[in-house]
């Protein structure tokens, strides 16, 4: 059995950026990573993918965006060539190829079985991702009928040629929604609860909006409703100099429905909710909008007036169902979100709904870190540029751990 003092399990830029900041605090560690560095942005993105987010945003500790194109969005391959140069640059050391199949509490510390062999360590960090099982509702779909999720979904042309109904309208759905009705496919797209999002605000990107009046920095233990920031949809953003919202869609063709709902007699079933959610997205976007003009006024932005946005166009009539098979909806990309898979884990730290408790990625068993979650100490949590912050201050909590637990070997 081989010894470490902290594992990381997972190398995508979670794990990337606390190996960063374990090795500046002098912290022997290990990441452990099943496929190769940035294994995700390989395997689970569709061809045509750009960050949503503009490449300034692309940073993480010790590094910032270096290339010609700050205000440009990176491709998937791109993406994973920089963590893998960042893992380079760093020296991280990252154990390829080896999958954690399971870490138990013991001794004081932590048995971590993999591949491989086993490691014991003191602490780990678990940084393998908020995305990796798609969450895909349980709906009697009929056979025939060809289902995909954003992370199986490349491209058109691997969908049969008839119609197709995108489930969720967050990032995912949108974008998928788009590449398909532009490549000429009949699309529906069912619409639930959105983040409904411009592109640019009085002339620059709505993410240095969000990141300069510090939004994206807002805290976990700041939020008076945390699990439900915690399941908030992804915005409603491309990775291009363009808006793609609900009017931007129905505007090339795309047919919008509500939520799917069920499936009677062949037919997909829609609720009728589609102006509520929809109203709702208008107004919470409006409120955002009022924030950020709010803060422009008091830090004295010089920017374009303010502006606001009509109100999302509606069907004339709702659509309340669709048959589903040959000359109908013949494919159904699911774009209903993800979860975490922390199967392997074997620590008692879930709750009755399987998700892991923790307080700003910290869990009642001591040494034991999660990253990567949603709104885990930041709004920004779940994307590239908020892992810094939340690394640096879980290694500090990790490193203030082992101090306090070398202290008491001592002592006793
Ligand atoms: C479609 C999509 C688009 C996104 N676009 C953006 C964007 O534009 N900007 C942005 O900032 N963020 C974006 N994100 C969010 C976020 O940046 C990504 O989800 C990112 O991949 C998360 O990084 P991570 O390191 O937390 O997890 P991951 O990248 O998922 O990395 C986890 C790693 O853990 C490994 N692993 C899992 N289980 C085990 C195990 N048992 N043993 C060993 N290794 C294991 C995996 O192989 C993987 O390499 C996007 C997410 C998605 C899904």
């Amino acid at each position: 059995m081989r010894h470490t003092t902290t594992v990381v399990v997972g190398a995508g830029h979670s794990g990337l950026a606390m190996s960063r900041c374990l090795a500046a605090r002098s912290v022997d560690h290990v990441v452990l990573e099943r496929g190769q560095v940035a294994s995700a942005w390989r395997t689970q993105r569709w061809d045509s993918l750009r960050l949503l987010t503009p490449n300034w945003m692309t940073r993480l500790p010790g590094f910032a965006y270096r290339g010609d194109d700050p205000d440009g969005y990176l491709g998937a391959s791109q993406v994973a060539r920089l963590l893998e140069d960042y893992a380079a640059e760093s020296a991280a050391p990252v154990l390829t190829h080896t999958a954690v199949t399971s870490i138990r509490a013991d001794a004081g510390g932590y048995v971590v079985d993999t591949d491989r062999g086993a490691w014991r360590t003191r602490s780990v960090v678990a940084a393998t991702g908020a995305t990796t099982v798609a969450a895909v509702p349980a709906l009697p779909i009929p056979p025939g009928i060809v289902t995909v999720t954003p992370a199986d979904y490349r491209n058109p042309d691997l969908l049969p040629s008839g119609g197709v109904l995108v489930v969720g309208a967050s990032a995912s759905g949108v974008q998928i929604a788009d590449e398909l009705r532009r490549s000429g496919r009949d699309v529906t797209l069912a619409v639930g609860e959105h983040v409904r999002m411009p592109r640019t605000y009085r002339g620059r990107d709505i993410l240095w909006w969000m990141d300069a009046s510090g939004l994206l920095d807002v805290r976990h233990d700041a939020m008076p409703d945390l699990v439900r920031a915690r399941n908030l949809p992804s915005m409603q953003l491309v990775g291009a100099p363009r808006t793609l919202d609900l009017n931007a869609l129905s505007e090339t063709g795309v047919r919008l429905v509500g939520r799917f709902a069920g499936v009677h007699d062949g037919q997909a079933q829609f609720a009728g909710s589609l102006p509520n959610v929809c109203r709702l997205a208008d107004l919470k976007l409006g409120r955002l909008l009022d924030t950020i003009d709010a803060w422009a006024d008091r830090a004295g932005v010089d920017a374009e007036p303010s502006q606001r946005y009509a109100p999302t166009r509606l069907p004339a009539a709702a659509t309340l169902s669709a048959p589903l098979g040959v000359g109908g909806i013949e494919s159904i990309v699911w774009a209903t979100g993800f979860r975490p898979d922390l199967s392997w884990l074997d620590v008692d730290v879930f709750d009755r709904r399987g998700r892991i408790v923790h307080d700003g990625g910290i869990t009642s068993s001591p040494g034991l870190y999660v990253m990567g979650l949603p709104f885990l100490r930041r709004r920004k949590s779940t994307l590239i540029d908020g892992a810094a912050a939340d690394a640096a201050e879980l290694a500090d909590h990790l490193v203030g751990h082992l101090d306090v637990a070398a202290a008491r070997r001592l002592a006793s």
